[in-house]
């Protein structure tokens, strides 16, 4: 359920085609992609919730939530023509989208992509680690057996893991896992303890995370031997990696410009599982 008319990509998602008619009233009212509604503020998504305020319990809008997909799905199947032809081939996604949980954060909205067009993971804080079989899982179906041309790790500001990480207190089990993300402040704790300015810093250590999980995409053995053998197949390594960050506030997507050899050089000879050489000249 769309509650704001926040983006209106381009496209078929634009187009409507795949939504209810409800849906198709709320994307046909902008024809501007990535143009924020004035209901679409921080204050309005804030995640804060007052101890003090008790929890409303709507009963018939919990109803319309949980059986809201029948009618949508019925109307798609009735009438996109092909679509559903298309969908029960099984499904051909272009993008491995890896992403916060945040619930402002919705790929299927926020991406300029066709139906179908997306192999979505997402977890606390958009991380990648070596220890966590679920997104190691995705990422190996993906690659290999959707074989994606394109892994994305999109972060975004105003993310609450991000904020924990800079906490010095015990957050419990989620402790282990806000700890990768106090690594990358170790990281990069060169370029980030100058910034005085805290949402500054804040910001720039989303776009660190994004980037050192987008490298750790790029340092499973799975992603390295599926990129050579592309590039000796084709002369060119796929799948590639593409770092995002989506912020809120302005209700913009960001591409981060990285240059993905230049991170990767320095470390080359620890990371890549695949050398030319086959690692004799160490
Ligand atoms: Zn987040």
């Amino acid at each position: 359920m769309f509650r704001f008319p926040l983006l209106a990509a381009t496209g078929s998602i634009a187009r409507g085609e795949y939504f209810s008619p409800a849906k198709k009233a709320i994307f046909s009212s902008s024809s501007v992609f990535r143009v924020v509604s004035a209901v679409f503020t921080a204050k309005s998504f804030s995640s804060k919730v007052s101890p003090t305020q008790p929890p409303q319990l709507d009963r018939q809008k919990i109803k319309d939530a949980l059986k809201g997909s029948d009618p949508d799905l019925k109307d798609i199947l009735e009438n996109s023509g092909n679509w559903a032809q298309q969908v029960c081939k099984g499904q051909s996604p272009n993008y491995l989208y890896i992403g916060c949980c945040d619930a402002r954060v919705d790929p299927t909205v926020l991406m300029n992509v066709n139906y179908g067009d997306l192999f979505i993971h997402r977890n606390v804080g958009n991380l990648v680690c070596g220890s966590d079989l679920n997104v190691l899982s995705a990422i190996e179906f993906a690659v290999t057996r959707l074989h994606v041309p394109h892994i994305i790790v999109c972060g975004h500001y105003d993310c609450g893991a991000v904020r924990s990480s800079y906490k010095q207190m015990d957050h419990g089990i989620i402790e282990n896992w806000i700890r990768n993300i106090r690594d990358v402040q170790r990281t990069h704790h060169v370029e980030l303890n100058p910034i005085k300015d805290e949402d500054e810093k804040h910001r720039k250590l989303v776009e660190f995370n994004v980037i050192e999980q987008c490298l750790n995409v790029l340092k499973t053995g799975c992603v390295q031997r599926t990129r050579m053998k592309s590039y000796k197949e084709q002369g060119l390594a796929l799948p590639r990696v593409h770092a995002l960050v989506f912020d809120p506030a302005a209700g913009t997507l960001k591409k981060l410009d990285v240059n993905w050899k230049g991170e990767t050089k320095e470390f080359d000879y620890i990371y890549n599982l695949y050398p030319e050489d086959g690692g004799n000249s160490r």
